[in-house]
């Protein structure tokens, strides 16, 4: 069988699938070209020495290891060093094969080819394989200046409280609005922590920060519109990004692929208080997702729709609309492992075969 079409199965493997289709196989033709292709169906997903790696292909150390260092400096697998030796790994098609790529900028036509075909392989295959995900691999974050100090705020639910917990921090542009284009909001936004922020500052992916730069990152992005978004459990974030309902392709799951549970709500939601609206329409504005409308000069929100994001709260001229904690939510998932294995499981007759992160 065809090396791409190998590969494609063995990426479909992990917990986040990677479906086929022709666009998939275009982008990896992209990412790994001959020469690397055959390295990276060496690959798991679980870091492998390069000693262990050439003992299964006939090419000299040297030699597996500048190829293995170029194709995960352009972001299409991880690189590591551990004690004196290097050891790489597969990277799964989120977050990985999908941001990395894109995240680096490089060749402007070859980013602008890889941007175009992440849109179609998305639209044809991938944001279906997303949705069906249960849980959901992402959550919103709510904006924490929306909840009344008052209120408690759960310690991984606050953006800021992870992060301080993070011994590295790094920011990258955002791979959505590079491969769709649709808006012009900032694009230096999306953060990355630990393990993750090490790989991508040290490949010049993304460039490492300071807490105080990634809390500004986080109140420029609210007064811009953007909802934050983290991966779906409590301990050890990788990511956390800020997104756009035009280009994000985990929101876009909600409002454009019928996925209503695409991205796990926060556990707060909008209230509006009649008699201090004035029916402005700037929360109507400001909701990602359609979850307020002002029929009657008068804000009503669709509880159903309401994400808890807080976008809404902050522009509000008369305090009308407050976040509130929602009366049932879903508990988050411990580790990103158990919440692989909770996808897994509840997918296991499609997802036959798969392995664990
Ligand atoms: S922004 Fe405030 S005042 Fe304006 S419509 Fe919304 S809730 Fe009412
Ligand atoms: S009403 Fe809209 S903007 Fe306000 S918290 Fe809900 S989803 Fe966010």
């Amino acid at each position: 069988m065809h090396h791409y079409h190998l590969l494609q199965q063995k990426l479909d493997r992990h917990p986040v699938g990677a479906p086929y289709s022709e666009k998939f196989i275009e982008i990896l033709k992209l990412l790994f070209p001959p020469g690397e292709v055959e390295l990276a169906l060496l690959l798991d997903f679980k870091l492998k020495k390069v000693e262990n790696i050439v003992q299964e292909i006939d090419i000299p150390l040297d030699e597996a290891v500048a190829k293995l260092e170029d194709m995960a400096d352009k972001g299409a697998i991880l690189g590591k060093k551990i004690g004196g030796t290097r050891a790489y790994a597969l990277l799964p098609n989120y977050p990985g094969l999908f941001e990395y790529p894109l995240m680096r900028s490089g060749d402007p036509e070859n980013q602008t080819k890889l941007g175009h075909l992440w849109h179609a392989y998305y639209m044809e295959a991938m944001a279906a394989e997303l949705g069906s995900a249960n849980p959901p691999w992402m959550r919103v974050l709510p904006a924490e200046e929306a909840i009344d100090s008052e209120i408690e705020i759960l310690p991984y639910e606050a953006a800021s409280q992870m992060m301080a917990k993070a011994k590295k921090i790094a920011v990258g542009n955002c791979p959505c609005r590079i491969s769709e284009g649709k808006c012009d909001k900032p694009l230096e936004t999306c953060l990355s922590f630990d393990g993750a922020a090490e790989f991508l500052a040290e490949r010049g992916i993304a460039r490492a920060i300071t807490l105080d730069e990634a809390i500004d990152i986080l109140k420029k992005t609210e007064e811009a519109g953007l909802v934050h978004t983290g991966s779906n459990n409590q301990e050890n974030l990788l990511f956390i990004c800020n997104c756009c309902v035009c280009c994000c392709h985990m929101l876009r799951l909600i409002t454009e692929h019928n996925f209503p549970d695409g991205v796990a709500k926060s556990s707060y939601i909008a209230c509006l208080e009649d008699d201090l609206c004035t029916g402005c329409e700037i929360c109507v504005e400001r909701c990602p997702v359609g979850a307020i409308a002002c029929d009657h000069d008068i804000a009503e929100l669709s509880k159903d729709k309401c994400i808890g994001c807080g976008l809404c709260v902050s522009q509000c001229p008369t305090d009308a609309v407050t976040l509130t904690k929602r009366d049932t939510y879903t508990i988050t998932p411990q580790t990103l492992n158990s919440l692989a294995k909770q996808v897994v499981e509840n997918k296991r007759i499609s997802l036959e075969g798969r392995i664990d992160l």
